[in-house]
């Protein structure tokens, strides 16, 4: 099974695949599932930035779209080449908080801090499908 200092570097490989010509701030993830299978995730940006994809929600989308579900997952990585350490915006959040299970780590490196956080941190209270009847 990969470290989670593995788990960074491979979404430090995948934030070389970024598209981001607008914001310039380049975001890789990288999901790792129970069996050691890893989905890579990049931004995408796009002229209509509302069509914009963030970083995480490529990863997971693309564990999802390979038949994996949160019980499959054991971390997620979320990098950034920014000064600051950035953490998933409000609408990853939203998604994570549905396709993550809440205690899953949530690995968050710019190469120079890293933090482990989760879905219970980043989103307390969250709105889901529990709420719905
Ligand atoms: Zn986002």
């Amino acid at each position: 099974m990969i470290s989670n200092e593995q788990l960074v570097e491979k979404a430090f490989e995948a934030m070389k695949n970024a598209y981001a010509p607008y914001s310039n701030y380049h975001v890789g993830a990288c999901v790792l599932c129970n069996d050691g299978e890893t989905f890579k995730g990049a931004n995408i940006e796009n002229a209509s930035y509302g069509a914009t994809n963030c970083g995480e929600r490529s990863a997971i989308f693309a564990a999802y779209s390979n038949g994996y579900r949160k019980n499959d997952i054991k971390a997620i990585s979320i990098v950034t080449d920014g000064k600051r350490l950035g953490t998933p915006c409000g609408i990853c959040r939203q998604v994570l908080s549905e396709l993550l299970n809440h205690d899953t780590p949530i690995i968050l490196s710019n190469g120079t801090e890293t933090r482990v956080t989760n879905v219970s941190q980043l989103l307390p209270d969250s709105f889901g499908v529990d709420d719905l009847d």
